[in-house]
């Protein structure tokens, strides 16, 4: 049986349609039916083959290991149809006809970070997607049932951007502890992960959201979404209205942009004892004055991804009725590169799943 794969074969190309034959599971591998796949800001860097460190330097994905040709898409919901002789009993409920969002950021499974269940920090990810083929295709194949987290009856299509922009956003927004119950944490950029980092503030009963972005209906949007201002990150004094707005100076600033003119910001805008994560992977580099650090002193952090248990405590919030689906738009899988296209342009509020 034949199924359809949109692939990258050429970096900054449209993706190819590609017909192949549709895999069997071996192993503890497991076959899922793909219902909903979400395309994310990184299957743009993907797709276009670099990411940028600033300064003119790239870094290749050829030199992370990446290879063409790739099925993009690691946000993947689908239907569990066919499960490999050795899944066995560890398979649990994993069986034909369960409804799952697939945790993509799988690692190798032996190394430190693994043992340690950082698989979404392992030093040879084998993250679906990414190292291996993802969901923009009819059917997905996970390593491991242990993957697969149960979406009872939610809706595959609102359920999909858990397994990146849910999962994101929760690791990034768990670093600052209980600070967000405190005071309210200031969001750089307003696009799919922004609408999420806003849910995921609401269910956990934070204080609240305050917004920046240089596009007005993504702004727009986020207020809908229960933010608590919203500034234009353009203004000339977009430093001095976030100070305003937080009381004094961000104690916990998420960007979800990760370039130098909102690192900048995210620094600026921090009072003594500020907490920066950074998510975003936009690109560029900062100089930053040494002294700074201990004098105000900042705590700068990365945040990638998130883990497996990160993503069923997500989707438990999600299920109990306690977090709300930030908002999607769908559409026929077919129109993958006009998707695509929309989203290198930042024309997009939200997220774009792609249904087969
Ligand atoms: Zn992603
Ligand atoms: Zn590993």
């Amino acid at each position: 049986m034949q199924m359809r794969c949109y692939c990258v074969t050429h970096h900054g190309q449209p993706l190819e349609l590609v017909q192949r034959e549709t895999p069997q599971p071996k192993g503890t591998e497991v076959l899922v039916r793909v219902k909903a796949a979400g395309l994310c800001h990184s299957d743009l860097h993907i797709w276009e083959g670099y990411y940028d460190l600033g300064g003119g330097k790239k870094l290749s994905l050829a030199d992370r290991g990446i290879k063409l040709p790739l099925t993009l898409s690691h946000e993947i919901c689908g239907e569990v149809v066919a499960v490999g002789p050795e899944a066995g009993p560890e398979a649990g409920d994993v069986k034909a006809g369960t409804m799952a969002v697939v945790h993509p950021w799988i690692g190798c499974g032996e190394c430190t970070a693994c043992l340690r269940g950082e698989e979404n920090i392992c030093t040879k990810p084998q993250s679906l997607g990414v190292m291996r083929d993802g969901g923009f295709a009819d059917y997905v194949i996970v390593p491991h049932p242990r993957y697969l987290v149960d979406l009872g009856s939610l809706d595959p299509v609102q359920a999909a951007p858990l397994a990146c922009a849910g999962v994101t956003t929760y690791s990034a927004i768990k670093k600052f502890g209980s600070r967000i119950h405190e005071d309210p944490v200031v969001i750089i950029g307003a696009g799919g992960l922004g609408m999420m980092a806003i849910e995921v503030l609401k269910a956990l009963g934070a204080k609240g959201a305050i917004v920046v972005d240089v596009d007005a209906a993504k702004r727009e949007a986020a207020l809908k979404e229960g933010a608590l201002a919203a500034i234009d990150a353009r203004a000339p004094d977009a430093v001095e209205q976030v100070v305003k707005a937080t009381g004094g100076g961000a104690r916990a600033v998420l960007d979800l942009v990760g370039a130098t003119p909102t690192v900048k910001l995210a620094l600026d805008a921090c009072t003594r004892g500020g907490h920066v994560v950074i998510v975003g992977l936009m690109g560029g580099d900062i100089t930053l004055s040494l002294p700074i650090i201990p004098m105000r002193p900042l705590r700068i952090e990365g945040s990638y991804v998130g883990t497996l248990p990160e993503l069923r405590e997500l989707v438990a919030l999600m299920r109990e009725g306690k977090m709300q689906p930030s908002p999607v738009s769908s559409r026929p899988l077919g129109e993958i590169n006009a998707a695509l296209e929309a989203l290198a342009q930042g024309k997009v509020v939200g997220r774009q799943i792609m249904v087969p």
